[in-house]
């Protein structure tokens, strides 16, 4: 029997537009692992934006928290309800237009990451932002959570690719901010304020996206070391060198010990550190470069290789991405955070987080976005031990403490959710707090936004 909610939701978007509040895939989002998982009085997929706006205004008429939601791999939770309408993007994944000659494309919110990649490279060009789940997320919620990815360094996080936004603000309002505009500073610049603000301000329903035209080669080197020392010692080489290198990853200890297994072509024996650099560019151009950054890598390295053919380059990127997945399979789970320091102190971070896990007992291992001294700092847990999760989430605070006492902050890009929430007042001075509070009843004086998120 639908309930009163369903019911009135079903009269604006049809009764196939509408799910009972229990449909299980929309209540977790990546944090499940963690023990997160919650609870809504109905889902809700609209077709249009102008049912989401349909949708929101209902919702704000009748007090409704809305929670917004795109692929749902989040890490921090910000997808996950805790009551009210899930607002799932998913049926407004339409390319609306694509201007390849001026490298442009508008789409809809729902269309997955890594689709829009696909459908750009056909015609020659690149959509640059690449967060690891690209085949689940959408390009939604890699807005609003300005997500970064590998190649970021290089080509900055997704907010840097956004010209402009269609939302629904409070209290049911279809608006756009930007455009297919390079650039727009008439009035504050509040598409930046949407962008990372995690479904708490509106719902983003489109964006115009800039595009480039597509590298045509990608050249990975990979360097393996014994340590921490030696690999970070690498990394600082690449950049003080001048590399203009796409990415700049690593992974240190445990994580290069559970997902070194899968490695292509193996592991050297006595690695406990691996950096990718990756040229790419023209041909001639990333050759070049490739060069520079084979000298960089082999200075105290165990061994340094150079995929080359695309099947391979592709598989080094396959295995990167399932690292995450690796780790958590290495004791059953983990808690792994996304701390962002600045890039001269990204050996202490990496030594920290060791030493902070040493300190409670727990195996330890970071891996990341090195470049831009993004850590994704990781404790491992036995499921169904309370304690040792108890103890993965005192390393946390310590964790958070160490980036913040290293000038760094307590999320590079997966956002604050709700599992950070308790920590953005140690980051932001209390006026800054105070200004946010404001900022965000200013968009949404209810407060029906994705309470108990991001503030
Ligand atoms: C294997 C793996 C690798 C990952 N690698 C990276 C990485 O390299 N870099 C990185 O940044 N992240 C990474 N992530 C985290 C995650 O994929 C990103 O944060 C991604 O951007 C989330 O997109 P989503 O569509 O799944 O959003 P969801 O998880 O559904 O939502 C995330 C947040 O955005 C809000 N939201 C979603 N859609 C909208 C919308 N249309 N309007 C308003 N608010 C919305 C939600 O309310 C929530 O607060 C990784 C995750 C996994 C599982």
């Amino acid at each position: 029997v639908a309930t009163a909610i369903e019911h009135e939701l079903r009269s604006l978007v049809g009764a196939d537009g509408v799910l009972p509040g229990s449909a299980t895939p929309y209540l977790s989002d990546l944090t499940e692992e963690r023990g997160l998982g919650g609870h809504a009085d109905a889902v809700v997929l609209p077709r249009s934006a102008d049912e989401v706006a349909e949708v929101v205004s209902w919702c704000y008429e009748a007090e409704v928290p809305i929670v917004p939601r795109g692929g749902g791999t989040g890490y921090a939770g910000g997808a996950v309800p805790f009551g009210g309408v899930v607002l799932s993007l998913e049926r407004m994944a339409a390319v609306r237009s694509f201007q390849p000659l001026v490298w442009r494309i508008e789409v809809e919110a729902g269309l997955r990451t890594a689709d829009l990649r696909r459908i750009v490279r056909e015609s020659g060009l690149f959509f640059a932002p690449d967060p690891g789940a690209a085949e689940q997320s959408h390009i939604g919620g890699n807005i609003a959570t300005n997500a970064g990815g590998p190649h970021a360094f290089k080509y900055g996080v997704t907010g840097a690719w956004v010209m402009g936004l269609e939302v629904v603000l409070a209290p049911g309002e279809l608006v756009r901010v930007g455009g297919p505009l390079r650039k727009d500073v008439a009035g504050y610049d509040l598409k930046r304020l949407l962008i990372g603000s995690e479904g708490t301000l509106g719902v983003i329903t489109a964006a115009w996206l800039r595009l480039l035209p597509a590298p045509e080669v990608f050249l990975p080197v990979v360097g393996f070391y014994d340590g921490i020392a030696a690999g970070a010692a690498a990394l600082e080489r690449v950049v003080a060198n001048g590399l203009m290198v796409a990415a700049l990853e690593y992974l240190e200890g445990s994580a290069l010990a559970a997902a070194g297994g899968s490695f292509p072509d193996g592991v050297p024996e006595g690695a406990s550190f691996l950096v990718v650099a990756e040229a790419d560019g023209s041909r001639d151009e990333a050759v070049r470069l490739r060069e520079d950054v084979v000298q960089a890598l082999s200075e105290g390295a165990l061994a340094v290789r150079t995929p080359e053919a695309p099947a391979d380059v592709a598989a080094l990127w396959r295995w990167r991405e399932g690292v995450t997945f690796a780790v958590t399979a290495r004791r059953g789970s983990k808690v792994s955070e996304d701390v962002v320091v600045p890039f001269d102190r990204i050996a202490e971070g990496i030594e920290g987080t060791v030493e902070i896990g040493r300190r409670h007992g727990l195996e330890a291992c970071s891996w990341g976005h090195a470049g831009d001294g993004n850590l994704h700092s990781t404790f491992l847990f036995r499921p169904g031990d309370p304690e040792e999760f108890g103890r993965c989430e005192r390393a946390v605070d310590d964790l958070f403490e160490m980036a913040l006492g290293l000038g760094g902050s307590i999320s590079g890009e997966h956002g604050v959710g709700v599992l950070k929430r308790a920590h953005v007042a140690d980051y932001l001075a209390p006026s800054l707090v105070s200004l946010q509070a404001q900022i965000k009843r200013v968009f949404d004086p209810k407060g029906l936004f994705n309470p108990g998120k991001k503030l």
